[in-house]
């Protein structure tokens, strides 16, 4: 039975999907993941806040009363824009990294991935190009495949994107005839690098972004959970009209409400606002009250400088345990947010080796993930936020026992290799 035949059998739409469709394809590693999430693996694979640290006995109550006192509206539908008190609290929210925004200028989101999808939705057709980070946040690069952009990745070191390479991928790129709409990009505590974009840097890249005609897509979910220093002032800060700028309380409060927001120039948000109507009416009214109660009624603040101290912690026990288990690796070191990315020792393949860590019990995502062109095998992302320190260490042991027979392995038979070929899918919500 020929490859069409069989996919026919299995799915009697497979002829009648978009070409958009198509190119979803779950990835050959979510299986793997389904046994990761297993309670005797590590997971050093998902992005996962530490819900466990939340004041969960405050907060049912606050959702308790949001019922009993307003059920009327928490339960009711709402404005396509969002709810205006909280995004009155989120102008107050962004002042924290520099930003003078309007309320009327935020539109409320299904988390920042939604305005993800949003944004991508108004400015590109197939074939249009979105660049993007070298790596790239693999539920973004999902969201411009499912367009049918063309991603093109810009090189990135410690001090995040390097502005001279963005100028020369855009005139090449301009030279070329293509179209670029616009520059998406994780200035603070990348995911999955961890790098953080210097503040002499961000004035570079907005001017270039302007000189070439190019939106900036600022994707800011961890801007706030620096370990040892205050925030850095966004690129919205530097301009309003070249940023569209994305933030989220997934990160800092809690994922499950699913809340972001976008802040845009004027025109865009209005097509923001029509698009997210268009998708979902409006966003979960309940969801924006419990969190607008939050930000009154709690010291969010206060929570926010606990998730630091907790997950530096975190990032303590990880840095330290690659030091001590798996020296031949290196690794960038994060000053906030949740992940580091860890280059393997020559010769090793993060994909190919992914089921043997399962098997060891221990899991991590691949850098083949994080790219739209092949690269990243030799790469890996852990993630620091969930598991405890401890949880942690013996996650790193259990990985240098993979890492050191992967190594004689390579010894002896040289790379054992499963590069290129489809890197992209649809992450789970627990890998991205
Ligand atoms: N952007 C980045 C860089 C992320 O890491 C994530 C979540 N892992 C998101 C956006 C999506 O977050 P949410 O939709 O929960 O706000």
């Amino acid at each position: 039975m020929s490859g069409d035949t069989e996919g026919t059998r299995l799915d009697p739409w497979l002829d009648s999907y978009a070409s958009r469709a198509l190119a979803m394809r779950a990835s050959e590693i979510r299986a793997l993941f389904a046994v990761a999430n297993r309670p005797e693996v590590v997971s050093l694979a998902g992005g996962m806040p530490y819900i466990a640290g939340l004041p969960l006995e405050e907060i049912a109550d606050t959702m308790r009363r949001l019922i009993v006192e307003r059920g009327a509206t928490a339960l009711q539908y709402g404005s396509g824009q969002g709810d205006e008190e909280l995004r009155e609290q989120i102008v107050e929210v962004m002042k924290l990294e520099g930003i003078h925004a309007h309320p009327d200028d935020v539109v409320v989101t299904t988390g920042s991935q939604q305005a993800v999808d949003l944004v991508t939705t108004i400015f590109i057709n197939p074939g249009d190009v979105v660049i993007v980070e070298a790596p790239s946040y693999v539920g973004a690069l999902g969201v411009f495949r499912a367009h049918e952009a063309d991603v093109v990745h810009v090189p990135m070191d410690e001090d995040g994107l390097i502005p001279e390479s963005l100028d020369e991928t855009i005139t090449r790129l301009k030279a070329a005839g293509k179209r670029v709409k616009f520059l998406y990009t994780v200035p603070n505590f990348h995911n999955p690098a961890g790098v953080t974009l210097s503040l002499e840097r961000r004035p570079k890249i907005v001017e270039i972004a302007r000189r070439h005609g190019v939106l900036i897509l600022e994707d800011n979910p961890y801007g706030l959970l620096g370990f040892d220093s205050e925030p850095l002032p966004a690129m919205r800060s530097l301009s309003e009209d070249g940023v569209i700028y994305l933030g989220s309380f997934s990160k800092t409060f809690a994922p499950g409400f699913r809340v972001g927001w976008a802040v845009a120039p004027h025109a865009v948000r209005e097509k923001l606002v029509l698009a997210s109507e268009a998708a979902i009416l409006c966003p979960s009214n309940a969801s924006q009250m419990a969190i607008s109660s939050y930000l009154a009624h709690h010291d969010w603040l206060g929570q926010i400088k606990s998730f630091r101290v907790q997950y530096r912690e975190r990032r303590d026990a990880i840095i330290e345990a690659l030091e001590e288990h798996i020296p031949a690796a290196t690794w960038t070191v994060p000053a906030g947010g949740f992940y580091t990315w860890v280059r393997l020792p020559e010769g090793l393949d993060a994909k190919s080796m992914l089921p043997r860590a399962v098997t060891a019990r221990v899991a991590y995502v691949p850098g083949t993930a994080f790219y739209m062109d092949g690269r990243g095998a030799d790469h890996m992302r852990l993630s620091f936020c969930y598991p405890t320190p401890e949880r942690i260490r013996e996650g790193v042991r259990r990985l240098a026992g993979v890492v050191d027979a992967e190594m004689e392995l390579v010894k002896i038979f040289g790379t054992g290799t499963d590069r290129g070929g489809e890197t992209v899918s649809f992450p789970s919500p627990d890998v991205a």
